[in-house]
């Protein structure tokens, strides 16, 4: 049996949604054409969207429904970008958290390298969480030329909850984008009451299939397409709509938002445990960003003395599933941006373990880490001595 640590990577379809999304699949019918098979089409599309609003504080009108997070995030990002621009020229910078996933970060240095943005990354402290001060000197100088800011709803190496609200209120009329792809059906999000203009969510990460996700965007936010073609979703995200994936998603989302109390207490228990012995069993390991409010199945550890490829190498071999702090780039690992952020030495960030627990995890998977890993440590620690001679 394997012990899946991994669900901030992608967590199982839920039954009943992969039930509901096979039959969808095998209906026939364009939500745009007029005939009855494109009006039923039609009909699952709408009331996906009516149900996915009313469970994260939305209207209807503000779902924009896309392929998953990452195009969500530079439609966010990038759209509103192009729109402030075109609107008043001098409105060129961009500035985004140090700890944002690639999907912010990259489009945002995307708009830096190639259209003449001017992209300001703002720092972190020790635990991951955005710094505001430092967003408050950046909008002392740079207010009247900023498009849009992007800050996460919470990380997704650390489980950091980021202050979204302060940012908000600093930014006043400076449409905030806001990654939302871990915090949504993990912890509380409700749209309007966050007052972030446009927010990312992906179904992947919380029930649903990969490929599809959304993007809520206010009424009032002005955001230029990404993709050009036939004009769905408001005219900013063409493409044939996808009905059974958005059923899928606004499904996922329900029974998500529906369990949430008990389940981020459960998780946060079992987390917690899991944390609470690993630090007796292997005692330097440092939990990162536990001083801070965190997602509840989150624990990243930096483990001294060793490679995340050699722990993960040997939690596989020992049937259980995790992941590095770091990103892998073309089959090399790459010390992990956010742990520099938060002041790591490349050789500290490459020595992180993510574990993350989702809604399959039970005190099983717990007790597997615990029986295991110091024993992988130990082995990581080894030919860690032996490459460093
Ligand atoms: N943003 C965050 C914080 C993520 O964790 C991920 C996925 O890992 C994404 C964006 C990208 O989402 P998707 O995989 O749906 O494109």
């Amino acid at each position: 049996m394997t012990a899946y640590l991994d669900h901030a990577a992608t967590t199982p379809v839920r039954a009943a949604v992969a039930a509901g999304y096979v039959e969808d699949l095998a209906r026939l019918g364009n939500p745009s054409s007029m005939h009855a098979f494109g009006r039923a089409a039609r009909r699952v599309l709408e009331e996906s969207r009516e149900s996915l609003a009313a469970d994260l504080g939305a209207h209807p009108t503000e779902v924009i429904f896309t392929s998953g997070g990452t195009e969500a995030d530079n439609l966010g990002l990038v759209g509103t970008w192009q729109a402030a621009v075109e609107t008043d020229p001098a409105r060129r910078a961009v500035a985004i958290s140090a700890v944002e996933h690639h999907a912010v970060l990259d489009a945002a240095h995307h708009l830096g390298a190639s259209r003449a943005a001017e992209a300001t990354i703002l720092g972190v402290d020790a635990e991951g969480v955005l710094d505001l001060a430092a967003l408050e000197s950046y909008l002392a100088q740079a207010r009247e030329r900023t498009a849009v800011v992007g800050v996460m709803w919470a990380n997704n190496e650390t489980g950091a909850v980021q202050p979204i609200c302060e940012v908000v209120e600093s930014c006043g009329e400076i449409p905030v984008h806001c990654d939302a792809v871990q915090a949504v059906g993990h912890v509380s999000v409700d749209f309007t009451e966050s007052g972030v203009s446009t927010l990312a969510l992906s179904g992947h990460k919380l029930g649903a299939p990969v490929g599809v996700g959304a993007l809520l965007a206010r009424r009032d936010a002005t955001l230029r397409p990404v993709l050009h073609g036939g004009g769905q979703e408001r005219g900013v995200r063409s493409g044939t709509l996808d009905a059974a994936g958005a059923r899928a998603l606004a499904s996922a989302v329900s029974l998500a938002v529906a369990e949430l109390v008990e389940e981020r207490a459960r998780l946060a228990a079992l987390r917690d445990r899991l944390q609470a012995s690993l630090q007796t069993l292997v005692p330097d390991a440092r939990a990162r960003s536990a001083g801070a409010q965190r997602l509840p199945g989150h624990l990243l550890l930096t483990i001294p003395g060793t490679d995340a490829d050699a722990l993960l190498f040997g939690l596989d071999v020992a049937k259980i599933a995790a992941s590095s702090g770091s990103a892998c780039t073309a089959g090399v690992t790459q010390p992990s941006h956010v742990l520099l952020a938060m002041g790591d030495d490349e050789r500290t960030a490459r020595s992180a373990l993510r574990l993350t627990l989702g809604r399959t995890s039970t005190d099983a998977d717990v007790d597997a880490v615990l029986a295991d890993l110091p024993a992988v440590v130990e082995r990581a620690r080894a030919a860690y001595r032996v490459g460093a001679r």
